[in-house]
C-alpha cells in the first residue's frame, strides 16, 4: 500500500536545480476541514487513508508520506505591470507528483504550509477562510467544466494567522496539471538565460504536449500551445462571467488551468469594467480586460522563449509577433465558440453576424443591469420551451428575440444540450461565498460551506430546494463588495 499517494517527482528530480528542497512547517491541532473524496480517488489515493489521522498529519506537513519531496520552486513574475526578479512559492511546497487514474501527471502541492527561502516579508502561513474559497471556487470551476488546479484537501492547523485580525490558519493540498508558470521561465530567463529555459521548455513540452497543428519547430509549438490555451481558458471564464482579479504572470499556468483563486469573482449584472479586487485600483485586471491582459502576458512568456525561437534575433521577434498579434483573433474564435454554444446557436452562421447578435444581447443586459448569468439561463430556458419572467416579460429585449428565433428557428438536441452545459443556473455568488465562509470561520458552522458546495457542484440541474443560490445578491451587497 503506497502511503496516501504514489509519487514520482518528475519536477525535483530532473530541474532540481530550480527549485529548493524544504519542509513544511509543523501545525498544533490539526483538523480536516474540506475533503475532496472524488478528486482524492481520481489521484488513486483512498479517501478514509486521507480523512485518518495518519493521513490529515500529512496533509497538514506534520510527516511528509514516503515518497514526497517537498520543494519550494523558484519564480519571478510581472506584478500589475511591473516585475518582480524574484518571487518564488512563498507559502507553498510542491510535494510531489502522481500519475492519476487517466494516466495524467498531476502535482501535488501545499499552500500555506510555512516559510520558505522565497517567503520575502511573508509569514508563508493561509488563512482557513481564503483556503477554503480557493477550494470552493476550483470544485465550481471545475463542474463547469473549467481547467483549473482544484483542492483535494483543507486541514485547519489550529495556530492563528495574524492579518489584520488573527486568524485560524490552514494548509491547502492543491492538485494542478503543474505549478509551471510564465513566472517561472521569466524566473530563469532573468537569472540563469538560454540553457535553463531550453530545460524548462523541453521539460513542459514533454508534459503539457504543443499545440493543435506542430510547425515542426518545438519551442514555436510551445509559444503557441500556451496562446491557444489561454486563448481557449479566458473565453471560458467570460462564458460564466468569471473575473480572475490578479493575473500577474505569476499566476498564468503554461498548462492553461486556472490558478490562484484569491481575490476572484463572479460577475453578477453584466458589466465588462466589473472589477471587485480591493488592490486593482485601476482595473487593469476588469472582467472585460482579461483577454488582454493574457496576450500581454504571453508576450512576457514569448519574450523568455526569444533566445530558443531562433538564433537570429530579428527572425525570433517576428515568430513571437506573429503569434502574439493572432491571439486576439484566436480568443475571438474562442469566444465566438463559447458565446454561440450559450445562445444554442450553430456554427453555420455568418460569424460577424453571430458575434453582433451576441454583442447586442451584451449591451441590453448592461444597459438593464441584468444578471449575466441568469439572463442566459433565461435564453436557454426559453429554448426549452418555458417561459421565464426574466427576458421573456421585458418588453425591452422583444426585438433581439426575435432575431435570436430567426437565426436559429429548430435546436436538434445536441444543440439544446450545449447550450444548457454552456448556460449555469447556480454560479458561486459572491454573497453565498462570504456568508458560507463567515459561518465556517466564524462560528465554526459548516453547513452553509457544505450546502453551497453541492449547489455549485451540479450548476446546470435545476432544483427547488437550492432556488436561493440562484438568486443575485441584495444591491446594497454588491455595490460594496471588495475581493482580498
Ligand atoms: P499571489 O499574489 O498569491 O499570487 O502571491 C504572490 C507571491 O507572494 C508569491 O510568490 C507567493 O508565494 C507570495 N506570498 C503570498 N502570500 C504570502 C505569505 N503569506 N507568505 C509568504 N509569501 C507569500
Ligand atoms: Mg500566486
Ligand atoms: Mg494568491
Amino acid at each position: 500500500m503506497p502511503d496516501l499517494f504514489t509519487f514520482d517527482n518528475s519536477y525535483a528530480r530532473d530541474l532540481a536545480d530550480f527549485c529548493v528542497r524544504w519542509p513544511p512547517a509543523a501545525a498544533s491541532r490539526p483538523t480536516l476541514r474540506f475533503l475532496n473524496r472524488e478528486l482524492a480517488r481520481e489521484l488513486g489515493a483512498d479517501p478514509a487513508a486521507l480523512a485518518s489521522e495518519d493521513g490529515v498529519a500529512a496533509l497538514v506537513g506534520n510527516r511528509v508520506p514516503q515518497g514526497a519531496e517537498p520543494v519550494a520552486q523558484a519564480y519571478a513574475g510581472h506584478q500589475f505591470g511591473g516585475f518582480s526578479p524574484q518571487l518564488g512559492d512563498g507559502r507553498a511546497l510542491l510535494l510531489g507528483e502522481v500519475i492519476d487514474r487517466a494516466g495524467r501527471r498531476r502535482d501535488i502541492a501545499f499552500k500555506g504550509s510555512g516559510r520558505t527561502p522565497f517567503s520575502r516579508g511573508g509569514d508563508g502561513k493561509c488563512a482557513l477562510g481564503p483556503a477554503l474559497r480557493e477550494a470552493l471556487i476550483g470544485e465550481a470551476m471545475h463542474a463547469l467544466g473549467i481547467p483549473t488546479t482544484r483542492a483535494v484537501a483543507v486541514v485547519a492547523t489550529g495556530d492563528p494567522v495574524r492579518r489584520e485580525r488573527a486568524l485560524p490558519g490552514a494548509v491547502l493540498t492543491r492538485v494542478a496539471a503543474s505549478h509551471v508558470r510564465v513566472g517561472t521561465f521569466e524566473f530563469l530567463a532573468q537569472h540563469f538565460g538560454e540553457v535553463a529555459v531550453r530545460r524548462l521548455a523541453d521539460y513542459v513540452i514533454a508534459r503539457h504536449g504543443g499545440p493543435r497543428e506542430s510547425s515542426g519547430q518545438p519551442y514555436r509549438d510551445l509559444l503557441q500551445a500556451v496562446a491557444e490555451r489561454q486563448a481557449e481558458l479566458v473565453a471560458r471564464w467570460l462564458g460564466v462571467g468569471f473575473i480572475h482579479g490578479v493575473m500577474n504572470t505569476d499566476n498564468m499556468t503554461i498548462s492553461g488551468e486556472t490558478i490562484d483563486y484569491g481575490p476572484c469573482a463572479f460577475l453578477e449584472a453584466y458589466d465588462p469594467a466589473a472589477v471587485f479586487s480591493s488592490i486593482d485600483h485601476q482595473g487593469r485586471y476588469a472582467y472585460g480586460r482579461q483577454a488582454a491582459i493574457a496576450q500581454w502576458n504571453l508576450a512576457r512568456f514569448a519574450e523568455t522563449l526569444l533566445p530558443l525561437l531562433d538564433a537570429e534575433q530579428e527572425r525570433a521577434v517576428a515568430i513571437a509577433t506573429d503569434i502574439i498579434a493572432a491571439f486576439p483573433d484566436r480568443h475571438a474564435a474562442a469566444w465566438l465558440d463559447v458565446f454561440r454554444a450559450k445562445l444554442g446557436i450553430d456554427e453555420r452562421g455568418d460569424a460577424a453576424d453571430d458575434r453582433r447578435l451576441i454583442e447586442d444581447f451584451l449591451a441590453l443586459l448592461q444597459a438593464g443591469k441584468n444578471d449575466f448569468t441568469l439572463a442566459f439561463r433565461a435564453l436557454y430556458e426559453l429554448a426549452t420551451g418555458s417561459t421565464p419572467d426574466l427576458i421573456a416579460g421585458e418588453a425591452r429585449f422583444t426585438a433581439w428575440l426575435a432575431r435570436w428565433q430567426a437565426r436559429q428557428p429548430q435546436r436538434p438536441p445536441g444543440l439544446l444540450a450545449a447550450m444548457r452545459t454552456a448556460n449555469p443556473l447556480y454560479i458561486a455568488r459572491n454573497h453565498q461565498v462570504e456568508a458560507a465562509l463567515d459561518a465556517a470561520v466564524d462560528g465554526n458552522d459548516f453547513a452553509p460551506f457544505e450546502r453551497l458546495r453541492e449547489v455549485v457542484r451540479a450548476p446546470f440541474d435545476a432544483r427547488p430546494a437550492a432556488a436561493a443560490y440562484a438568486t443575485p445578491a441584495p444591491a446594497a451587497f454588491s455595490d460594496s463588495y471588495r475581493t482580498f
